[in-house]
């Protein structure tokens, strides 16, 4: 079965609703041999699978038997990622047919695999994350005491982590000897469409609030605008309840009292520590799955990696990537199975059937291996849980939003920073502030209003304590007070700063927005 168009899920539900009663038929893998699972009802979905290295293939095949015995109503592509690829001198750790099969059945489920050690290749969920626009990965954060302990037995957090954004965009430079940066882009769109997400998700899954952890009591721009959106969007979701922490205070709650947090949205860096921090607090990481959405394609998969040395043994526990497998199932609209499985899971897990990781003298029945254990979940289908809470899916995946684009602002140039590299004079700020002086004197209508080092004001008036490195920041703006300047006057400053033999690494352009100065000043300023 191929499907063309761009995936959509209230569709697919209703098709399977109507089709309800029409036999199965089962899709050839791209191995050539019929992998459907078992006949339910509806059409199977095509998927692509991977089994990954390491213990990949191992617990992939697990969750693979587990959701076939579920009735879970997949037609599976599968393809090779990982070690063998980048083996074959692919840097990129995927071939170029198989986004192909991502392409065509938009839905991913993914073992984990091993990353080669050494420069030049890179990080295969990186790229996938970005090729397939999946800007939202959910981490569903549950502990499962008593079975598997953990000093918070309640808690239950949603980390929603934005994926594509924020210092991940990976723009970095050398500028000058001593120093190097990392560009953090924050577009409003891509906080529009994590924080629309966020509350979409609390929503459809019976969630009661949606907290948002951002630094912008420092970064007023970049942080401040996921802020903004934050409460602009949370506005229209009157249900919910809302609250926003700065992320070291928020951080510190999360570790202390994460009962206390329901759904947790935040931008890409804090979201890749703080989720694992909260897997981590659940008990085990082992056992967490996480789903990675865009409008289009959706990523599932363990949390954990490839565990090598556990590679081929039989005891890897195979419970994180059937979580993925989990989220998967309700992402297609096959919640039913999702549920099935997941209390199976859960039966299992309170049974005290447990592999190597997770068993524990005491509250253990039973240590099992890999296959063992798939077997124990498959002899629970149909049974829930006695002590732990059974878990309810409705058709409840989460619906995702398009960006939308914003019109074009009243936008007025009032200045410009010049980026140096300078390392003379002791790198005394007022000799590079002379210097200036005098290239601001030779040009008309523009003056040099400070010079910043590493963000603090170092001339005029700075303090002879600061620390400066060999990376100024020198502001030029017009000699009339908040006047715009135009672009001319920017060409002039280089001009006569590179005439003066100072080297210019970069600049950045003050700009006003609709009348609202938008560019941070220098501590100090
Ligand atoms: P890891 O998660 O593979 O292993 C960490 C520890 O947890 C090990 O002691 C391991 O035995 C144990 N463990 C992990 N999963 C387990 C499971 N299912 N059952 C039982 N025990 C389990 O992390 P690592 O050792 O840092 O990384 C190994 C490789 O995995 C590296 O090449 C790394 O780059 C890669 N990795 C891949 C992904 C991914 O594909 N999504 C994620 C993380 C790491």
């Amino acid at each position: 079965m191929r499907r063309e168009s761009h995936y959509d899920l209230p569709i697919i539900q209703a098709r399977l609703r109507r089709d309800a009663k029409s036999p199965m038929t089962s899709a050839p893998t791209a191995a050539g041999h019929s992998n459907s699972t078992s006949t339910h009802h509806g059409l199977p979905v095509p998927i692509t699978v991977a089994r990954g290295d390491g213990i990949g293939p191992e617990i992939m095949d697990a969750t693979l038997r587990i959701l076939a015995a579920a009735g879970a109503r997949l037609a599976i592509e599968e393809i090779e990622i990982g070690e063998k690829v980048y083996a074959r001198g692919n840097t990129a750790g995927i071939d170029p047919s198989s986004w192909d099969s991502l392409r065509r059945t938009k839905v991913f489920l993914k073992a984990p695999i091993t990353t080669p050690q050494g420069g030049g290749v890179k990080s295969l969920n990186v790229t996938t994350r970005k090729a397939l626009g999946l800007y939202a990965n959910v981490r569903p954060c549950a502990a499962y005491a008593p079975f598997v302990p953990t000093r918070h037995p309640k808690m239950d957090v949603v980390i929603i982590r934005e994926n594509e954004e924020d210092t991940y965009a990976g723009i970095e430079h050398q500028q000058t000897d001593e120093v190097v940066q990392c560009l953090k882009l924050i577009s409003r769109p891509g906080c529009e469409r994590i924080v629309r997400y966020a509350f979409e998700y609390a929503v459809q899954n019976g969630r009661k609030k949606v907290t948002c952890f951002t630094k912008d009591n420092i970064m007023k721009l970049t942080d401040g605008l996921f802020h903004k959106v934050f409460d602009e969007i949370g506005a229209e979701y009157p249900q919910i309840e809302k609250e926003h922490w700065i992320v070291d205070i928020g951080a510190a709650k999360l570790a202390d009292s994460p009962e206390d947090f329901d759904v947790v949205v935040m931008p890409n860096l804090y979201g890749d520590i703080l989720s694992d921090v909260a897997a981590q607090l659940t008990g085990s990481v082992g056992l967490a799955g996480s789903s990675n959405i865009g409008s289009q394609c959706a990523m599932f998969e363990a949390i954990h990696g490839s565990a090598p040395r556990r590679a081929g043994k039989d005891s890897a526990n195979p419970s994180g990537l059937l979580h993925g497998a989990i989220l998967m199932l309700i992402h297609i609209g096959q919640s039913d199975i999702a549920e099935k499985v997941h209390n199976a899971w859960l039966r299992t897990i309170e049974d005290g059937v447990h592999t190597d990781d997770v068993y524990r003298e005491g509250t253990s029945s039973k240590r099992v291996g890999t296959r063992a254990f798939a077997d124990a979940v498959i002899a629970r289908l149909g049974q829930t849980p006695v002590k732990l809470q059974a878990v309810r899916y409705q058709n409840t995946a989460t619906r995702t939003s398009s960006a939308t684009r914003r019109p074009r602002a009243t936008k007025e140039l009032i200045g410009v920073d010049v980026f140096l590299h300078w390392d003379e004079a002791d790198r005394d700020p007022r000799q590079l502030g002379a210097r200036l002086e005098r290239v601001a004197a030779g040009l008309s209508g523009v003056r040099l209003k400070m010079i910043s080092n590493r963000g603090v004001k170092v001339y005029p008036d700075g303090f002879p304590e600061t620390f400066c490195t060999d990376h100024w920041r020198c502001r030029f703006v017009s000699t009339t007070a908040d006047a715009p300047i135009n672009f001319e006057s920017v060409l002039q400053i280089l001009a006569a700063v590179h005439a003066a033999k100072l080297e210019v690494i970069k600049t950045e352009h003050l700009y006003r927005f609709n009348g609202v100065k938008s560019y941070s000043l220098g501590q100090g300023e």
